[in-house]
């Protein structure tokens, strides 16, 4: 993790312009967001990170409501971790504004109410689980009492009150991220940062931090979700940004993005030419190999229509197999060779 620059009169500026720049109706909340006046938990306007003539970050604008599970995609070295860093207040941006909590990134106050885990956390594993909670406890100079009673909570919510003595080498690698998930709540955060929480999981871990992001849904947190496991981030999120090469490619809810699109695939006999350009003028020609086809539709209700224009244009079907778009189906049009390149 970066160290943190000395405040230069360059950061500070952005930091002033910031609090100007991100007044009511910039545009960057979610629908009715701003409408219903809601602070946004995160927003950030024209975000730019640059190395040097290496630009990290361009331009990254969104908004995430309070109490939603945001999922932020990317290929590696897409700039995920730099956005990171910078709404941390770990490292500074080169340009543009970002908001948490309602406060300008940076605030000490707002730090406060974060609670993060990073990707490649070390852990003290010579420590029992209790003593390791208590070290980081510390370092938020949490009074006694209130100490012990928030390990108790957080251990009991990660599923580790009964390993509360045992040290850290013997736990395994999803009890790990647990008690990793466990310290980023001690604080009892608004907003909670994960990278990668899952990625080193199988699938019986990946499944219990999973519905650990749902429990603190259920508790009002925020959480912001950095991964690259794409079928993980469709089963929590509501709200995901793609990004690639420090620009947001798509963002939205969920349930949006993906919305009613399938995939329908077909086996056809007695294929003509002109039953082929009949199909392609009436639906989304995706592939055509020989005697399969397959068509993308945006709403489940014309599935049954393709099947009678392959019948009426003298086509035998002989299969007929229809899919769900799934986020990687996004995921892989957006970033690889998709029309915003
Ligand atoms: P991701 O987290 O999506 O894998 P990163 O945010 O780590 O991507 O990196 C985005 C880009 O910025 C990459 O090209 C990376 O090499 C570059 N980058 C990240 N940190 C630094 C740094 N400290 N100095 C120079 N370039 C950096």
């Amino acid at each position: 993790m970066e160290g943190r620059p000395a405040a230069t009169d360059s950061t500070r500026a952005v930091g002033a312009r910031g609090d100007a720049a991100m007044g009511a109706g910039d545009g960057a909340a979610p629908p009715g967001l701003r409408a219903t006046g809601v602070t946004p938990a995160i927003e950030s306007l024209n975000l730019r990170k640059t190395y040097g003539q290496h630009v990290a970050v361009s331009g990254l604008t969104l908004a995430i409501a309070p109490g939603e599970i945001f999922g932020f995609l990317g290929p590696n070295g897409a700039g995920k971790s730099t956005v990171v860093k910078m709404l941390l207040g770990l490292i500074f941006p080169s340009g543009g504004t970002a908001r948490l909590l309602g406060r300008p990134i940076g605030d000490a106050g707002v730090k406060a109410r974060l609670g993060f885990l990073p990707e490649h956390f070390r852990f003290h594993e010579w420590l029992q689980a209790g003593e390791f909670l208590e070290f980081h406890a510390s370092l938020y100079r949490m009074p006694g009492p209130r100490r012990r009673q928030r390990i108790g909570e957080v251990l009991e919510l990660v599923g580790l009150t009964s390993r509360v003595k045992d040290r850290l080498h013997t736990f395994s690698k999803g009890m790990l991220q647990r008690i990793g998930i466990a310290q980023a709540l001690l604080n009892d955060p608004e907003i909670v940062f994960l990278d990668e929480p899952t990625s080193a999981l199988d699938p019986l871990g990946r499944r219990e931090v999973r519905d650990l992001i749902r429990k603190l849904k259920a508790q009002g947190k925020t959480v912001f979700l950095n991964s690259h496991l794409l079928s993980e981030v469709e089963m929590v999120c509501d709200r995901v940004a793609i990004l690639d090469r420090g620009r947001v490619v798509r963002q939205g809810l969920l349930r949006d993005l993906l919305g009613e699109s399938h995939e329908v695939e077909l086996q056809i006999g007695n294929m003509t030419p002109e039953l082929r350009q009949e199909l392609a003028g009436r639906y989304r020609l995706l592939r055509a190999d020989g005697v399969a086809v397959t068509l993308g539709v945006t709403c489940r209700d014309e599935i049954p229509g393709i099947a009678e224009a392959v019948i009426r244009g003298g086509g035998r079907l002989y299969g007929l197999t229809a899919r769900r778009f799934s986020l990687e189906d996004l995921f892989v049009a957006v970033v690889e060779g998709g029309s915003e390149r």
